[in-house]
Parts: C-alpha cells; sequence; structure tokens
C-alpha cells in the first residue's frame, strides 16, 4: 500500500427530510448566495423546501449554471458575491452546481485572474465555506474538493482540486432524484462506476481493503443501477445509488493507491469540443482504454472479471476480454451509448482531441504516465 493521509471533512446530511437540518448549519449572520441551474428545483420542490430551511437567514440567489459550467456564467455569479459581500454558498444540483460554487469560492477573495486558478495551479487562500444540497447520484462532488470548469471561449474544459473548497456539509436525500430524467440517472450510474475503476484499475500495492470497497461499490452499481432506473420513486433504490456515487469519490477508496484519471481527461476534451454529457465521454473511453491498456493493467483486469463480473475461464485473456465486453455491456445496459459513431462523430475527432490534449498538457497521462498523445489516438481510434 502506498502512503496516504486521509480525512473527509463533509458533515453528510442523509435521508428523507434532512434539508431542514441546514438551518442549524449555516450561521443566521451569513450572507448566503444560493446557486442552482436551470430550474429543475422549482418544478421538483427543492427550492421551496431550502427556502423553508433557511426563512431566517439572508439568501441571493444566482440560477442558470449550466451542466458543465461555464467560466463566463460563474464570473458573474463571482460579480454578484463581490458586489454583495456574500460569505456561504449553498449549492444546490448536481455536479455543475456544485463544482460551480468551488470555484465562486475560490475566485471571490482572488486578486489575479481567476481562470489561472484553473489552467496554473494559482494558490488562492482565502475562501467561503460552501455547503450542497445534492439533487443527482454521480460526481461525488458534494463529498471531495475537485471543480470542473470550461471556458467556452477557447473550448477549453478543466480542473483543480482543493480541500479548502471542499463542502462542509452535504443533503443527500433519495427523494429529490425522483424527478430525474432518465438520462441523467444512466450518466451517474456511469460516472460513478468509471470513478470507481479510476482508482482500481492500476497496478496492484496490495491494498486489500481499498480494493474491496471498491468492488462492492462496482457491484452496488451493477445491481442497484438498472432498478433505480426502472423505478425512479423506489427509495431503497434511489438511497443506495447516492450513496454508493458519493463513496466512489469522497476519498476513501482511493487513498494509498495508484490512479489512473486518463478517461477524465481524455473525456473532458470531447464535452469541451462537441458536447457531449460528461458520461457519454466517459461510456465512450473507458472500454478502448481498458483494450489498449491490457499488458499493463493485467493483474487488475482479471482481479475484476473474476471478483466482480464471475468470469472463470482458466485463460486469462480470455477473461480480460469478456471483461472488458462486460463493462461496456453494462454502459448500454444503463442507456448510455460506447461508440463516438453512436453520437455521429467521426475519426476527424481524433486528431482534434488530440490537438486539445496537446494544448492543456495532457501528454503523459495514467497511473505510470505512459499514455502519451499516439496511445490517445489509439484509444479514440479503437472506439469509433
Ligand atoms: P449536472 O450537470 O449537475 O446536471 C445535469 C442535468 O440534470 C441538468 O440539466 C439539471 O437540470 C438536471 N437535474 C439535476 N438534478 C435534477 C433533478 N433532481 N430533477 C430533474 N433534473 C435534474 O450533472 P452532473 O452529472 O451531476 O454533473 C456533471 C458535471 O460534473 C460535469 O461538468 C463534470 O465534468 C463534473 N464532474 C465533477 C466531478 C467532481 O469530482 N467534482 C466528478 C465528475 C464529474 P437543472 O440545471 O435545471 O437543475
Ligand atoms: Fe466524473
Amino acid at each position: 500500500m502506498l502512503n496516504f493521509t486521509y480525512k473527509n471533512q463533509t458533515e453528510i446530511l442523509f435521508g428523507k427530510g434532512q434539508v431542514a437540518a441546514i438551518s442549524q448549519r449555516i450561521p443566521t449572520s451569513a450572507r448566503i448566495l444560493m446557486l442552482y441551474g436551470g430550474g429543475s428545483i422549482k418544478s421538483n420542490g427543492v427550492y421551496q423546501q431550502v427556502q423553508q430551511a433557511l426563512s431566517q437567514h439572508q439568501v441571493w440567489e444566482f440560477g442558470g449554471v449550466e451542466p458543465n459550467p461555464s467560466y463566463e456564467t460563474l464570473m458573474q455569479a463571482v460579480a454578484l458575491g463581490r458586489e454583495q459581500h456574500i460569505d456561504f454558498i449553498l449549492a444546490v444540483g448536481g455536479g455543475s452546481a456544485i463544482d460551480g460554487a468551488k470555484f465562486i469560492a475560490a475566485a471571490l477573495h482572488f486578486s489575479g485572474d481567476p481562470w489561472d486558478i484553473l489552467i496554473a495551479k494559482a494558490k488562492f487562500t482565502q475562501v467561503i465555506p460552501i455547503g450542497a444540497v445534492l439533487t443527482l447520484p454521480a460526481t461525488g462532488s458534494e463529498s471531495n474538493g475537485n471543480s470542473v470548469v470550461t471556458k467556452k471561449a477557447t473550448a477549453q474544459k478543466r480542473s483543480f482540486s482543493s480541500t479548502l473548497v471542499q463542502p462542509q456539509f452535504a443533503v443527500l436525500d433519495p427523494e429529490f432524484t425522483y424527478s430525474l430524467p432518465k438520462r441523467q440517472i444512466s450518466n451517474g450510474i456511469v460516472d460513478a462506476f468509471v470513478h470507481v475503476m479510476e482508482q482500481y484499475l492500476t497496478y496492484p500495492v496490495h491494498a486489500e481493503i481499498q480494493d474491496r470497497f471498491a468492488e462492492s461499490i462496482l457491484q452496488t452499481l451493477l445491481d442497484v443501477g438498472p432498478k433505480a432506473l426502472k423505478q425512479p420513486e423506489n427509495y431503497q433504490h434511489r438511497a443506495n445509488l447516492m450513496w454508493a456515487a458519493s463513496m466512489a469519490l469522497n476519498g476513501l477508496i482511493g487513498a494509498g493507491v495508484p490512479q489512473d484519471w486518463s478517461t477524465h481527461m481524455i473525456g473532458h476534451e470531447l464535452t469541451a469540443l462537441y458536447g457531449l454529457d460528461h458520461a457519454q465521454t466517459l461510456a465512450i473511453v473507458l472500454p478502448a482504454l481498458m483494450f489498449v491498456q491490457r499488458h499493463q493493467k493485467h493483474a487488475k483486469l482479471v482481479q475484476l472479471g473474476r471478483r466482480v463480473f464471475a468470469i472463470h475461464d482458466q485463460n486469462e485473456d480470455v477473461v480480460i476480454d469478456q471483461t472488458i465486453k462486460a463493462v461496456q455491456d453494462f454502459f448500454e445496459t444503463v442507456g448510455v451509448k460506447t461508440r463516438l459513431s453512436d453520437y455521429q462523430l467521426d475519426g476527424q475527432v481524433v486528431q482534434n482531441v488530440v490537438n486539445n490534449l496537446e494544448r492543456n498538457g495532457m501528454t503523459a497521462l495514467g497511473e505510470r504516465n505512459d499514455i502519451d498523445l499516439k496511445k490517445a489516438a489509439a484509444i479514440l481510434r479503437l472506439a469509433l
């Protein structure tokens, strides 16, 4: 096992009715910015419940954070925050609202150009606290320090990570997910599944606990994902999906193990250039990446096949082939297509994505930094 430091500072408020508890989590003297997306929270009643919980607080609203939140929109919220001397942000929504809140929290008192936080790892010290009310189980953003922001003007999707911007608390009420369209539940299942894979499918370091936890999250997603899709108002299915997605990226399974975020990095370019949903890009890239990296990832691919998919062929190459197919089939079964051509994209994509990876310095990805531009191109060609 590798050395690690582990702490998760987010207080999880899980279950029906927990949103009421936020009134005690935020000081009544706070000047709160309530950040949300395109309005789903108004039609499903979440907005009204948050308003009720904050009836004794001062709240300014900023709606309109788009999926794959844009730098341009978030800077408008930064301007409002500066004008109104905001000192707390409550994000209500999915990964986009929560990631957006993290960027605003870092940018608000930043004296330089806030874009440098995303492209130049610029240090920020003064942040304002964040809370989250999650409405979409997928990203784990509610209890991690990661934020992904897109500059529309230059088609760049970039991320930063800091425990300074990790939410202090997160409300996870499974009932808040009942109104999600099928496509977003499908996306959430795939995103969470891939988060686990990127912390699991690397070279073995005898991290038995991390491996077994990771496998149990994968097994839970395989089991509960399709059920949560079929029965939108089954509380237990939604509860298990919500907790699985959160556990997938809250730091626990990633402590003390090598990590390979190349599926996300290549996927981000597909979203930046072609507007695909985040999870659609992951469903395209991961199976092809597993194939191209099958020798480097041999031991873990076999372990995944045997333990998670119960594939017991004696021949390890057969196990690997069947495992890659099983992952791809799972994504398709939950309704996320796995080929570039399924999204009307052709061979031209390969060079465009490679050019963007190069521009963003993504030229040595993977747990061994061995996914160079040539390999990235091979992965994309295989996914055509
Ligand atoms: P999202 O972009 O936050 O939301 C997607 C859509 O779902 C929006 O149109 C939203 O509508 C709708 N929606 C959300 N909750 C709903 C509900 N309860 N009922 C009905 N509609 C609802 O989706 P996401 O997948 O959670 O976040 C994706 C972003 O997170 C991407 O930018 C991705 O790169 C990033 N990400 C972050 C991390 C991390 O660790 N921080 C990890 C992976 C990905 P409204 O806008 O109307 O609310
Ligand atoms: Fe993701």
